[in-house]
């Protein structure tokens, strides 16, 4: 039914959308298809990648009129795309191949040999244009550890005011959750989070936010959790309503588009062209001296993109980079365009008779993400409250929630992921012997061959698990069923509830790399899942303390009985089968190419430049240098914010240099005249 509506929607849109795009065309200025037409002049700046942090990047960089910037984006531009922009769509994007990717891993063995989707948007916007709305920061310590790793000037305190520069926040309703005496957002507020692009609110009482909420939350208080106000501030840990990235008044998707684009789309030095796949970065030829592939002695100076289009992959266009190219084509595309480019392993460039520019083997290396699993509760048939399945229950309801949203904008499609919880195990003493589980891993790791940088994360990564102050673990609730990938589907006219468990420091660390030279192929994508038994281990200990948790008062008493695992599943061994066959990823693969010292490991330097060149960066989730434990999306943005200022204070510095080091002007010699008594000058 909601797709015959949104379908009946569409012309209208589509035809607002075409208006937009025909103005667009008539200037040389603003979003273009036309692959031709973008190439006939050239950027200061090219940016490989409208997602989230490109356009950050393209925002505040065309701040500066005197500066060009061009964007390549491979997804269209889709401002009218309900599954975009309606909060209570999300999840819908995915696999949906005008926004998504839709990337598989490779045979993963750690998760019985199975391969698991890994979306990414295509799309102007990327991935932040599917994100499940949750909005938040990591601690202290974790980004700390960026400078730990070598990254100087990567840490909270330098991080923290390009967080609090992102966002306007609207803060949710106090009282909503027990235990939650401030309102949330409040903190961020006070931080100065006022005026940012992105807007940031919470679901209320009219984003259909049932009291499943509340009866949940104080289950998990009743069983050692607590709550945190200000989960923004530095401590990310505790429980707390989820910030999400929704315009309040108008109930949309706040994203990298509207937020960042869309606002400065007349910008005459602005220009973003669509439905384009960057398809190699070009290099000075004379900075690419024979036989010199190290990267010590090499200074590349990328010069310009290559650019196609699948529908027609034999035609290249290429277009000119005054003074960068930067890459923010996300953690698993920029890897592919470095290696396309002759950037990275040279015995696998080799192997697909690319010639090697610069030999740097951790391209593609270090990828890092995050794990998860869903349970089913099944609820008894005579429960106080409606769940979200009503609406499956009972189609005949949607379509008025559809008006409703649309006339009100409230309801439940106004209404996204509510609630979440992070924690250290030592929170949870009953459900983790930290010092059995410490070693087991330092076992498990001595006998593993560790390259510098993974030792270096892992070292610090141990630590924090040892000291018991950052997020390790991640709960979150869904008031529906059929969320989990399960062999059960829901049950016609029955409830259920989700429980979702997810592991956020793991140690699996995989990789994603090329596997043919067409630049329009998806790259070979292997995380390694459960590389690691630390992984899977904890992630059962996790999953089955969170069915104690469900099955406890007050939410317990609502529930009939687990469905997925099935309530048979008790011994640890049976837990562990279960998280190894249905581990899926949270969407949060980071690191692949790793900001870090050259002699560790790391693929770009803390001004994000790819070492042995001059003026390439990669600036997207692929730089982080070892994994935050929290949703992505708030980072990557904070990340290109930090950029952005170093790219232009370095434009500043030098400008100021090429002024100082011109000739000064000098005032002629003044002409004297001659004295009148003895005739001399
Ligand atoms: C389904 C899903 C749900 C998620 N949910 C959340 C959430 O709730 N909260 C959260 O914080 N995070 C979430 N994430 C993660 C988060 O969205 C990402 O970490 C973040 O958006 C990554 O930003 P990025 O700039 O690195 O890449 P992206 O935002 O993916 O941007 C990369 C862009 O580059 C483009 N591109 C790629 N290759 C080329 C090429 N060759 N030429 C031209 N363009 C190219 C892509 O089309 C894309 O637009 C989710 C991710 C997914 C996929």
């Amino acid at each position: 039914m909601r797709t015959a509506i949104l379908f009946a929607l569409a012309p209208l849109a589509y035809a607002a959308h075409e208006n937009k795009f025909s103005r667009a065309e008539e200037r040389p200025f603003g979003i273009t298809t036309d692959l031709a037409k973008f190439a006939e002049q050239s950027y200061d700046y090219i940016i490989v990648g409208g997602g989230s942090a490109g356009l950050v990047l393209a925002n505040r960089l065309s701040l500066n009129p005197q500066y060009t910037i061009g964007v390549i984006e491979a997804g269209q531009w889709q401002p009218d795309e309900d599954l975009i922009n309606v909060p209570g769509m999300f999840g819908r994007g995915r696999n949906n191949a005008s926004l998504d990717w839709n990337f598989v891993t490779t045979l993963q063995p750690g998760i019985h040999n199975q391969s698991i989707q890994q979306p990414r948007g295509k799309v102007l916007g990327g991935s932040s244009a599917l994100t499940y709305h949750n909005y938040n920061r990591g601690s202290r310590e974790e980004y700390d550890a960026w400078a730990e790793m070598g990254n100087t000037g990567w840490d909270w305190e330098s991080l923290f005011p390009y967080f609090t520069k992102l966002d306007t926040v609207v803060p949710g309703d106090v009282g909503f959750l027990p235990g939650l005496t401030q309102r949330p957002g409040e903190a961020n507020l006070r931080d100065g989070a006022s005026s940012g692009p992105v807007s940031v609110s919470y679901n209320g009482n009219d984003t259909a936010i049932t009291p499943w909420v509340e009866v949940w939350h104080e289950s998990w208080l009743n069983n050692g959790a607590y709550m945190n106000a200000d989960p923004e501030g530095g401590n990310s840990t505790g429980m707390t309503l989820t910030a999400r990235p929704v315009d309040k008044e108008k109930a949309v998707r706040s994203y990298s588009t509207n937020a960042f684009l869309e606002p400065v789309m007349d910008r005459k030095n602005l220009y973003v062209l669509t439905g384009a796949e960057a398809t190699k970065i070009l290099f000075d030829e004379a900075s690419l001296p024979e036989n010199i592939t190290n990267v010590e002695e090499s200074e590349l100076v990328a010069t310009g993109v290559e650019y196609g289009t699948p529908l027609n992959s034999t035609i290249r266009f290429s277009v000119k980079a005054n003074r960068e190219v930067i890459l923010s084509a996300g953690s698993l595309k920029s890897p592919q365009l470095l290696e396309l480019s002759g950037i990275g392993n040279s015995t696998l460039l080799e192997s697909f008779n690319i010639t090697t520019i610069l030999d740097i083997p951790e391209v593609g290396e270090n990828m890092q993400d995050h794990l998860e699993w869903n349970a089913d509760y099944l609820l008894k048939e005579d429960i106080p409250w409606e769940t979200w399945d009503v609406y499956r229950n009972d189609p005949a309801r949607d379509p008025a929630a559809w008006e409703e949203y649309k006339a009100n904008r409230t309801g439940v499609y106004n209404s996204s992921p509510a609630t979440l919880g992070f924690f250290p195990l030592q929170t949870f003493p009953d459900a983790f012997n930290v010092s059995e589980i410490v070693e087991e891993l330092d076992r498990e790791l001595a006998e593993a061959d560790l390259t510098p940088i993974r030792k270096k994360q892992f070292e610090i990564q141990r630590r924090h698990l040892v000291e018991g102050k950052v997020t390790q673990l991640e709960v979150a609730f869904l008031a529906r069923g059929g969320v989990a990938h399960s062999n059960y589907p829901p049950l016609p006219g029955r409830s259920y509830l989700t429980a979702i468990t997810f592991l956020l420091r793991p140690y699996s660390t995989g990789n994603v790399h090329i596997n043919t030279v067409d630049p329009f192929a998806a790259p070979s994508i292997d995380p390694r899942y459960n590389q690691f038994s630390f992984d899977w281990k904890v992630g059962a200990l996790w999953t089955k303390f969170a069915r104690k948790v469900m099955l406890s008062d007050p939410i317990g008493q609502y529930i009939e009985r687990p469905v997925q695992p099935p309530e048979n599943t008790t011994t640890l061994e049976e837990w562990d089968d279960f998280c190894r066959e249905w581990t899926i990823s949270v969407w949060h693969p980071v690191g692949s190419t790793s900001m870090a010292p050259r002699d560790i490991g790391g693929v770009v330097s803390p001004k994000m430049v790819v070492y042995g060149t001059k003026n390439l960066r990669v600036v997207d989730a692929g730089s982080m240098p070892i994994n935050i434990a929290a949703h992505t999306v708030a980072t990557v943005y904070a990340m290109a914010e930090k950029m952005s200022d170093t790219i232009i204070n370095d434009r500043r510095i030098e400008d100021l240099n090429f002024n100082l080091q011109r000739p000064l002007k000098t005032d002629p010699a003044p002409v004297v005249a001659p004295n009148p008594i003895t005739n001399e000058n």
